[in-house]
């Protein structure tokens, strides 16, 4: 039996899986909010405790964590835990236990979705042997490499979303500027990430907004803002969200560009599978191929959006049913 987490600052989801060939099977998860618990071991206590049956040994274990990874510990950053992969190991006498940065273990996922948890946005065609690259905005920005390597991706985690925020049109440079502004450099996290929109909203949309109901100089939420987008009831937030989505198909493109992702580029996080009808609308794949002299580069990449909203648990799994040797 596999043991699997994906380990948030307010939630930690924690799955059981079978091993076997091909993609881990799925006997139990569930979510622990983490302000509940004193630390990881008490979350996987609690939640081996519910199991109707004894969990027959655990031969391996994988988290993803979101926050750094020094030495196979971790510290997460809106909570006081220390996630320790050899604590964890001891505790539960699992021989194998590996904590991951959480772009990297969602990254794992995509060797094993199926076309159903797949959006396409752009076909393209695949080369079966080239690189992947995952791109993720929820909380923050994320991004992943994945290398082809002895007949499967091998992901490597990046700091990409703190990468500088390059503008292309009259629009962004002033966001640019007002971003820059205001945090005193601007990164691609800054626009392409859930703050990210309502940064840019609050930049286009400085007089408060009746159907976001918020008022002048505050800051809106989100999913009001893309919720007020995608209903077309303000023109305003409609021009925000359209910002979001070219800046975020630019960005795919540019990790396109850098990974040389011609097995495709893959678009996970919360975000996209809330906004689709906007990344499939055209201007997502717009920004992406504007790339001269690379269009035809790039109109041959195919670009999915992840719609699993448990990849990253998927994902950890996969990771603990693969050889030791490839860890
Ligand atoms: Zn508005």
């Amino acid at each position: 039996m596999l043991l699997a987490g994906d380990v948030g600052g307010t939630k930690a989801l924690l799955g059981l899986f079978l091993d076997g060939p091909g993609r881990p099977e799925l006997v139990d998860a569930r979510a622990f909010a983490t302000r509940d618990y004193a630390g990881l071991e008490e979350a996987v206590d609690a939640f081996l405790a519910v199991q109707p049956r004894p969990v027959t040994p655990l031969t391996a274990a994988s988290f993803g964590v979101a926050g750094p990874i020094v030495n196979q510990v971790a510290r997460l950053t809106n909570v006081p835990w220390v996630v320790d992969a050899s604590a964890v190991a001891s505790r539960f006498h699992v021989p194998n236990v590996t904590l991951l940065n959480d772009l990297q273990a969602m990254a794992y996922s995509v060797d094993v979705l199926e076309p159903g948890e797949l959006a396409v946005v752009q076909p393209g065609r695949a080369v079966p042997t080239g690189n992947a690259a995952l791109i993720a905005a929820g909380t923050g920005l994320g991004e992943a490499l994945l290398h082809y390597v002895g007949g499967r991706f091998i992901p490597s985690p990046t700091e990409g979303g703190h990468a500088d925020f390059a503008p292309r049109t009259a629009d962004e440079v002033a966001l640019l500027r007002h971003l820059t502004g205001r945090f005193g450099r601007a990164d691609y996290e800054h626009v392409i990430s859930g703050p990210g929109l309502v940064n840019i909203h609050r930049f286009m949309h400085p007089d408060g907004c009746a159907a976001c109901g918020v008022e002048a100089g505050r800051d809106a939420a989100p999913s009001r803002i893309s919720a007020a987008a995608l209903g077309r009831h303000c023109p305003d937030c409609v021009r925000a969200l359209e910002v979001f989505v070219s800046v975020y198909g630019a960005e795919a493109g540019n990790l396109a560009l850098r990974s040389v992702a011609t097995a495709g580029v893959f678009v996970g996080g919360g975000i996209a599978p809330k906004i689709l009808p906007a990344l499939q609308d055209g201007r997502f794949i717009d920004a992406f191929r504007a790339k001269a002299p690379m269009e035809d580069f790039l109109a041959r990449v195919p670009v999915s959006v992840i719609l699993n909203d448990r990849a990253g648990l998927l994902g950890a799994a996969v990771h603990a049913g693969m050889p030791r040797s490839l860890h």
